[in-house]
């Protein structure tokens, strides 16, 4: 499913067409895709909330599917392993982030199905060394979520400082792909977990089902002050009532790659040595030790499915908040 130039996703811009097989490099690996998860990066991507940087452009970042060819070099891996491929498709190894441990940050990186090839395809090709073999728990549907939606939760749960988990107070704000995983966590670690979301049939059902202390709109008041905060909907204008719902020294974490602009605020939301953070990317250790995490929960990821053919009506639906946990594509 190809993007030749950025549109809205209700005029349906992805288009089915046939692209030579890639062959992989001498470090990289040719995947052959059995399922994809559906983003919302992929809609920014798909909508020009990112800039292009590769046209045309096959979208999709959260990849399993099963090794069927090595790069001249490629030694760590099997010709038939079950891998995942993520968003962070490479980094330089060598700038100034890459080697203090922050190769999320890296100066110069590649993104899955941004600026090189993705996984809305049958086949894709990845550096060895950023492919992720996954926990036999899983079928291939149910991990696809897992690859961003649950990599970049997982991120968000390590950066709101919070180390005894026991009894923390973490709030959730927007119930997608990311939230219905990332309570799962949060929940097994022993924290109480207080969702702000629209949709009370849906995204609230979901998250009361799935452990949820308490559930209210995006912008309701907890019943408790909050350890932490996680923002997963794309909405700045949450910011300040999640400030708002914060204990002293609590930390709010945004989880988005792009967000509509955050209003202006009173510092005293601030105040108290308050935080706000952003996350960009992962690091691979985030996705090794996320999947090893979510394999011992186990997590159970709730999932909608949709031939590789209808992923424009996937991502419209993500885009209308139609979407009950996350959106899987079958190839
Ligand atoms: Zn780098
Ligand atoms: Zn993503």
């Amino acid at each position: 499913m190809i993007l030749d130039t950025p549109a809205p996703i209700e005029t349906h811009p992805l288009r089915l067409d046939d692209v030579p097989v890639p062959a992989p490099a001498a470090d990289e690996v040719l995947i052959r895709v059995h399922a994809c998860g559906v983003c919302r990066t992929d809609l920014h991507v798909i909508e020009g909330d990112l800039a292009v940087r590769r046209a045309p452009i096959i979208p999709g970042h959260q990849v399993v599917g099963v090794v069927e060819a090595l790069g001249a070099a490629v030694t760590e891996l099997a010709v038939g392993e079950r891998v995942g491929v993520a968003w962070l498709h490479r980094t330089c190894g060598c700038c100034s982030f890459c080697t203090s441990h922050r190769e999320n940050l890296c100066d110069t990186p590649q993104f899955t199905g941004w600026t090189v090839q993705g996984g809305f395809a049958e086949c894709l090709v990845a550096p060895a060394s950023f492919t992720y073999p996954l926990p036999d728990g899983f079928t291939d549907l149910q991990a696809a979520p897992l690859l961003c939606a649950g990599i970049i939760g997982y991120r968000c749960l390590r950066k709101t400082g919070i180390d005894d988990w026991a009894g923390a107070r973490l709030g959730l704000y927007g119930f997608g792909a990311a939230g219905h995983v990332a309570i799962q966590i949060a929940r097994a670690r022993g924290a109480e977990v207080y969702v702000c979301t629209r949709d009370r049939d849906k995204h609230q059902a979901l998250a009361e089902e799935l452990g949820a202390t308490w559930t209210g709109g995006t912008t309701e008041a907890p019943p408790v002050l909050l350890d932490a905060g996680i923002i997963f909907a794309p909405a700045g204008e949450i910011v300040p009532p999640a400030l708002s719902h914060l204990d002293k020294g609590g930390t709010l974490v945004l989880g988005g790659i792009h967000m509509s602009a955050v209003p202006t605020f009173p510092y005293e939301l601030l105040y108290h040595e308050r935080v706000v953070c952003s996350v960009a990317n992962n690091t691979r250790e985030d996705g090794h030790a996320f999947l090893k995490e979510a394999a011992e929960v186990p997590v159970c990821t709730h999932i909608e499915t949709f031939p590789l053919e209808d992923a424009n009506t996937a991502l419209d639906r993500l885009q209308h908040d139609g979407i009950r946990g996350a959106a899987v594509l079958t190839v």
